[in-house]
């Protein structure tokens, strides 16, 4: 929709439907069982791992960042969409149907074990039918022998098939080669001078109100019934001189598509927004108080590894006292143990109370969450911490961290090398950590500490 945006109270509307940090979408799409996650998980990159066992906290990947010979991108595993109670066949359709929708390359796996199959014939009927690179690849060629046999695939009428194995990592690399190839030329980069930002939570919560209360003005339709259909986009806009954009998250409902409100697709849309942002608002709602889906929703960005505030809305309809914020604080931080690094912040999207603290509170976590500290200042404070308590003992061997490295930024990430990464305990792990957090100022965002031995 080319409509204009209102004009806005504090803000500066300054672009609407932009894009920022413009990754490019694969989509794995094929029948059950040809080996979709499998591929998935050889190409997907490891996400931050939640080590405490809680309940609600999503282990399904359906959606990763990837790369390939420094080509980022995004990776859709759609055969994990499911939608009860539907013929086969109508899934299968409804998979292509989102890979078409939502991806740039396409890669439609089928399987050299059962040849072509009916299944395969309809996928590739409706494939045909996309503007969008399709490449064909062939799992399960899991030796030389059968890797000459693809060529039946020829009939599917979507030119050569690349003979894959998924289970041997065989061929991936001549198949990404392609895909790559197929990447849009990229825009200019708009994203370097913004800073992205979504608000992800269970339906209900107050979402759309926070982001008609940020941007001041009402363009998102806000309404009390789960799942009603909105038209939300990415917009962008000025605060301070700061460049902000909101990245959408509920995403364009496709009314009258049979997938829009399942919960798998739902989750692919929040995992595409965390994707494209550097700071992640993870809205409770105080009147209901927390809820397993919340630590669902809050896994996501915890994993992906983005900046992450926590934001309690609702504030104004609950009866307080003078212990309410620290009560509600508390449980925040019983439920969401993972996220001791995000601050929390007490608003109501209805009152506005608080709300305009928020752009500020984003620029500094995105900030912290991009923060690089020079090695001589990171190890004087390594020094420290190690001086003042004894690395941990095993089997009678000691832990010697020689010193440390910021291999990356957002999130930080740090390698420590030491003298044996087995001795190097979770718990002295986040001792580390800790030292970092009071040294320098990386509130809101996740620190990764990877030990590696010094040769
Ligand atoms: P999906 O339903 O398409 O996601 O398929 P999965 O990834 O779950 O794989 C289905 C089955 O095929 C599993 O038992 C896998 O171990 C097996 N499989 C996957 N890739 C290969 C492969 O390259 N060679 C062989 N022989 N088996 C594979
Ligand atoms: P979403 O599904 O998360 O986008 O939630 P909505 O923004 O559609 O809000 C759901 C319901 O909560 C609506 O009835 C809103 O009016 C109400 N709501 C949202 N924010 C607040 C708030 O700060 N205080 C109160 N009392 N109600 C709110």
């Amino acid at each position: 929709s080319g409509e204009d945006v209102a004009v806005t109270s504090r803000y500066d509307v300054i672009q609407k439907g932009c894009f920022v940090m413009t990754k490019p979408v694969v989509a794995i799409v094929g029948r059950p069982n040809v080996g979709k996650s499998t591929i998935f998980n050889r190409i997907a990159k490891k996400r931050i791992a939640i080590v405490e066992d809680q309940p609600g906290v999503t282990r399904d990947r359906l959606y990763a960042p990837a790369e390939w010979l420094g080509h980022e991108f995004s990776l859709i595993d759609t055969g994990g969409i499911e939608i009860a109670d539907t013929p086969l066949m109508t899934q299968i359709v409804a998979q292509a149907q989102i890979a078409m929708e939502e991806a740039d390359v396409i890669v439609f796996l089928v399987s050299n074990q059962e040849g072509v199959t009916e299944a395969d014939e309809h996928i590739a009927r409706m494939l045909y039918k996309s503007d969008k690179p399709i490449l064909l690849a062939v799992n399960k060629a899991d030796n030389p022998e059968q890797r000459q046999e693809v060529y039946d695939f020829y009939s599917l009428g979507l030119g050569d098939p690349y003979p894959v194995s998924g289970v041997q990592g065989t061929g991936l690399g001549d198949l990404l080669d392609a895909v790559v190839a197929k990447f849009p030329a990229s825009t200019p980069d708009a994203a370097a001078d913004t800073i992205a930002f979504s608000v992800i939570g269970r339906p209900n919560v107050g979402k759309s109100s926070l982001v008609n209360a940020i941007l001041g003005e009402e363009r998102v339709i806000v309404s009390n019934i789960e799942g009603t259909t909105r038209d939300a986009i990415d917009t962008a806009f000025t605060d301070d001189g700061t460049k902000f954009t909101i990245i959408d998250t509920a995403g364009i409902r496709k009314r009258g598509k049979i997938w829009e409100n399942t919960e798998k697709y739902s989750v692919l849309r929040a995992q595409s927004a965390i994707e494209r942002s550097a700071v992640v608002l993870v809205v409770l709602d105080a009147e209901q108080g927390i809820r397993d889906q919340d630590k669902h929703v809050a896994g996501l960005a915890h994993e992906a590894g983005r900046g992450v505030i926590i934001v309690v809305n609702k504030w104004d309809a609950i009866h307080k006292d003078t212990k309410s914020m620290q009560d509600f604080t508390n449980a925040v931080r019983a439920e969401f143990q993972y996220l001791d690094y995000a601050p929390i912040v007490f608003i109501s999207a209805k009152t506005h109370q608080r709300v305009n603290t928020l752009p500020a509170l984003i620029k500094k976590v995105a900030a912290n969450h991009d923060r690089r500290i020079a090695s001589s200042v990171l190890n004087d404070v390594l020094l420290r911490a190690v001086a003042t308590t004894p690395t941990p003992t095993m089997n009678g061997k000691r832990l010697r961290v020689y010193y440390m490295t910021q291999v990356r930024s957002a999130p930080p990430t740090f390698v420590a090398f030491v003298n044996n990464p087995d001795l190097m305990h979770f718990s002295y792990q986040r001792f580390l950590v800790n030292q970092l957090r009071e040294a320098f100022d990386f509130s809101g965002t996740p620190i990764i500490i990877i030990p590696r031995q010094r040769k």
